[in-house]
């Protein structure tokens, strides 16, 4: 049977949250393709080949998965790589409404694919990318949010871009 699935997202950067969901993924599924996205809405802080090397350092000894940087329509790669499903992570109340339309416009793009939504683990249920841009561009310390292989090289990126002026 096949039992490949997909965990899109722009993991900018990855955290522990996405962390949990792929590793939790791959106990479940065959295979897990974590698919990064190429075009985001929004500019990225951190570039495909960069965002892809942070995966690859924090999903290290995951042998079930691959990395991959991904454009286009998520209906059309899952059909190309021949997966039956969509794993995400659901925070809160907030992501379920963008989640709930996501997968119902997948499932009419692609009425073979489905969605399957994993609670996130209640110590990440705030936890987002952008909220590890926003402390460590403040000097914070992002190591309980971000997996330590790659904790350093993520601050020491994020913090060249912090604020310079200083309240009087
Ligand atoms: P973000 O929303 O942080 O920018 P992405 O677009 O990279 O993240 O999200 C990819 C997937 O990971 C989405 O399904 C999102 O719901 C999930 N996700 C993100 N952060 C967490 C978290 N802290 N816990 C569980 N799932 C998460």
């Amino acid at each position: 049977m096949n039992n490949t699935v997909i965990c899109p997202g722009s993991f900018d950067p990855v955290t522990l949250g996405h962390v949990d969901i792929i590793k939790r993924a791959s106990k479940m599924f065959d295979k897990v393709i974590v698919a990064v996205l190429v075009n985001m809405s929004k500019t990225p802080s951190f570039s495909i080949d960069e965002r892809i090397a942070f995966l690859e350092k924090a999903l290290e000894g995951v042998d079930n998965i691959e990395i991959v940087g991904f454009s286009g329509l998520l209906a059309d790669y899952a059909k190309e790589r021949n997966a039956k499903a969509v794993v995400k992570g659901l925070r809160a109340m907030s992501d379920f409404e963008y989640e709930f339309q996501m997968a119902l416009t997948n499932k009419k793009l692609n009425p073979e694919l489905d969605t399957v939504f994993l609670t996130s683990d209640s110590q990440y249920m705030y936890l987002s990318s952008s909220m590890v841009k926003q402390i460590a561009s403040l000097g914070g310390d992002i190591s309980y949010f971000v997996p330590q292989s790659i904790h350093e090289q993520v601050y020491e990126r994020l913090k060249t871009g912090a604020r310079k002026e200083t309240v009087k």
